[in-house]
């Protein structure tokens, strides 16, 4: 719940199947699961498995739904918190909050633990509007120092996701802290056609419905956008009292949808 800032130790049960595309970064993503499985055989040569992971990427593309996805296939408890939520804290709330997670965390091992919006809290020096400075780094040094206080076969791996690595401080980006960078990109034709192949499941289409024109239609669509398309093309066509969801309720259900993101992004940058 929104109390305790971040979800305990959640058993989920999305897999790698319910991501579609990413196909580059599913493999870099298994190797991890894979460290979570088998550590032994990752450490019977001395190597040492890493502690963390950043998925780099914009909005919307799938950052935390992989990352439950991972947890998914590991059967591994899944904890998260949001950069974002530590921003309106009392002095030295953030900080103990992070001890708590990591506290839960080590006692549920194996484990995924989740930081959406990283930036939040891991600006550099100087660079952070929203908090003030002081609370940031002190939520920031906890971080620090709970990565660097367990071992690398303590069963944890710690992600992170942001969509502004270059302003995250660099002590977060040394060994042994979040030192993989996984790029999550908006997706191409074929990865939107996968997608919508996805998000298609529940939806009750008609039998001719073009997939591939779906796609065609929707350069620059993130996962959740197009996520959005499909849910809103099955409400237009509910509204008309369809029986069944038809092209031309996609039509409208991309149009709604781009209207949605042309604002957004006027929000965003109000000086275009
Ligand atoms: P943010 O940075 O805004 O938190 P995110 O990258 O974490 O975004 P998600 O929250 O994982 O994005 O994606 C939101 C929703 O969009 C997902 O729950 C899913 O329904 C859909 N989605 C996004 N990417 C994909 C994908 N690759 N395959 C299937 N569904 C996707």
């Amino acid at each position: 719940s929104k109390a305790t800032l971040f979800d305990k130790g959640t058993r989920v049960n999305i897999t790698f199947n319910d991501v579609a595309g990413l196909d580059e970064a599913k493999v870099e993503v298994m190797e991890i699961v894979d460290f979570l499985k088998n550590p032994k055989k990752y450490t019977s040569l001395g190597g040492k498995i890493p502690k963390g992971a950043l998925l780099v990427g914009p909005p919307g593309t799938g950052k935390t739904l992989l990352a439950k996805a991972m947890a998914g296939e590991a059967q591994v408890p899944f904890f998260s918190m949001s950069g974002s939520d530590f921003v309106e804290l009392f002095v030295g709330v953030g900080a103990s909050r992070v001890r708590d997670l990591f506290k839960q965390a080590r006692e549920k091992a194996p484990c995924i633990i989740f930081i959406d919006e990283i930036d939040a809290i891991g600006r550099a020096r100087g660079k952070n509007v929203m908090m003030s400075n002081d609370e940031r780094e002190n939520t920031l040094n906890q971080l620090l120092v709970e990565m660097d206080g367990f071992g690398t076969d303590s069963g944890i791996i710690i992600l992170a996701a942001t969509n502004r690595p270059d302003v995250l401080d660099s002590a977060l980006l040394r060994p042994g802290r979040f030192d993989r960078q996984i790029s999550i990109d908006k997706p191409d034709l074929a990865g939107r056609e996968q997608i919508f192949q996805v998000h298609l499941k529940p939806i009750k289409t008609s039998p001719n419905l073009d997939i591939k024109k779906l796609a065609s239609m929707t350069p620059g669509f993130a996962g959740a956008d197009i996520a959005n398309v499909c849910n809103e093309a099955a409400l237009i066509a509910a509204r008309k009292g369809k029986t069944e969801v038809e092209m031309d309720d996609f039509n409208d259900a991309v149009d709604r949808v781009i209207g949605g993101l042309e604002k957004k992004n006027k929000i965003i940058s109000p000086e275009e």
